[in-house]
């Protein structure tokens, strides 16, 4: 067992910052019930460790299960069962890479179930004319919410300290991300809304700009509209720092990112990217941005959640485990093992690399690594504490602003007309 704890303690800013303290003392005591419960256990058992790499990151997996950060199941469920949750059973063969079954034998501890409607070009050049986006969105949002509710197997998480207590409880931590900022309808009162409902990440974009920010599209770069962030798009970092919503960097433009990395204060994810050293594809990550990602000068903390899809992994669009593991490996090599994830993506990819089929089988990945010597600890933070050290971070960051009397933003989209003074009372 490592002694090494999934969020590392962090430092309290100020001496009066109660509820910053509250959720480090409960995050310090539940990671370590979980690392004594899992000590217990094998106590208990009196299981020997085992020397092959396969039963040694099932072992490990045990209890330091994968959080993966993006699993598109509620479009999934939009698109073969028209948003109905009672036709789904998730106890079943399902049709994509999740079901309940899978997802133990694959040591799922948890994931962001990825909330996501399609950009519109209805919206029009400036993304102002009415679409039933905020409504589509709605809907996912009770998809998974909905699914959620109906297996105790799941729970909903909020915070990091949510997600420790229901991987010690046994259940698979459910937290939700929201892909793309188009699905905002232009308006920092959804973020907050959308927040309140559990969103704890945003993907500033999907692949078309919004009003808030440049994509970096899919294959080929799109025209940016912002040079990056819109001054809108400013005040959505500023906004998401303030809820404890993580600034998700995967899909957006390099101006984007690195402008989006300046202003932040949280620590930020990249939910599903694969590095462009590989593959130069616009969707995937940089060096010049991995290089800003990490602690010291110039760097901010985050975790880079690497994408099974083999059309991003690699340039002939092939992809086996190894294909993964050379990924993970070189975000490790060039950020540091602290900092990088598991994002598959699986749910929203039509491909899915030879040994990594479905979430049952991402123990293949992490015995891969082992026998290229990645350790129990290096093991541990890249199946989930890594993401957690980020949330954990992203919450200390809003706590410290709540401190510093933070308000919400009333700024607006610059381009509505709609919220304009009217004659009172009406006409
Ligand atoms: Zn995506």
């Amino acid at each position: 067992m490592s002694s090494q704890p999934l969020i590392p303690r962090l430092q309290p800013e100020t001496p009066d910052l109660q509820r910053s303290k509250r959720l480090q003392l409960v995050s310090t005591i539940l990671v370590a019930l979980l690392l004594v419960g899992g000590t217990i256990f094998i106590g208990l058992v009196g299981e020997k460790v085992p020397t092959d790499p396969n039963e040694l990151a099932d072992y490990w997996l045990k209890t330091s299960p994968v959080i993966d950060g993006h699993v598109d199941l509620p479009i999934l469920v939009r698109e073969v069962y028209g948003n109905n949750v009672d036709k789904v059973d998730l106890n079943k063969n399902m049709p994509g890479h999740f079901d309940l079954p899978r997802a133990r034998k694959g040591r799922m501890g948890g994931f962001f179930w990825s909330i996501f409607e399609d950009c519109r070009e209805e919206a029009g050049p400036d993304f102002l004319n009415a679409t039933n986006t905020v409504r589509d969105t709605l809907e996912r949002i009770d998809v998974a919410l909905n699914l959620i509710d109906k297996y105790p197997d799941f729970t909903l998480c909020r915070t990091a300290a949510d997600v420790m207590w229901a991987i010690k409880e046994g259940k698979i931590a459910s937290l939700l991300g929201m892909e793309g900022a188009h699905m905002l309808g232009n308006s920092l009162a959804a973020l907050r809304m959308y927040h309140l409902l559990g969103v704890r990440y945003l993907t500033l974009t999907h692949g078309c700009n919004n009003a808030f920010a440049d994509s970096g599209g899919v294959f080929a770069a799109v025209k940016p509209k912002w040079g990056g962030l819109s001054p809108l798009g400013k005040e959505l970092v500023k906004e998401m720092n303030r809820l404890g919503v993580l600034v998700d960097l995967s899909h957006v433009s390099d101006d984007t990112a690195l402008q989006a990395l300046e202003i932040t204060r949280a620590p930020v994810i990249l939910s599903h990217s694969d590095s462009r050293h590989f593959n130069n594809l616009s969707r995937n990550v940089p060096d010049q941005i991995l290089d800003k990602i990490g602690h010291g000068k110039g760097k901010t903390d985050g975790v880079v959640m690497v994408n099974f899809y083999p059309t991003f992994a690699s340039p002939d669009k092939k992809a086996n485990v190894s294909t993964i593991a050379d990924q993970v490996e070189y975000i490790a090599q060039r950020v540091g093992r602290k900092y990088v994830g598991i994002g598959s993506d699986y749910d929203g990819i039509e491909k899915t690399p030879d040994g990594l089929e479905d979430v049952s089988k991402y123990p293949n990945l992490f015995a891969e690594l082992i026998r290229r010597g990645w350790t129990h600890n290096d093991l541990s933070l890249l199946a989930g504490g890594n993401v957690l050290r980020v949330l954990n971070g992203a919450e200390a960051v809003a706590a410290k602003m709540a401190s510093e009397g933070k308000k919400a933003s009333m700024a607006i989209y610059s381009k509505r007309t709609d919220l304009d003074p009217r004659p009172f009372p009406p006409q």
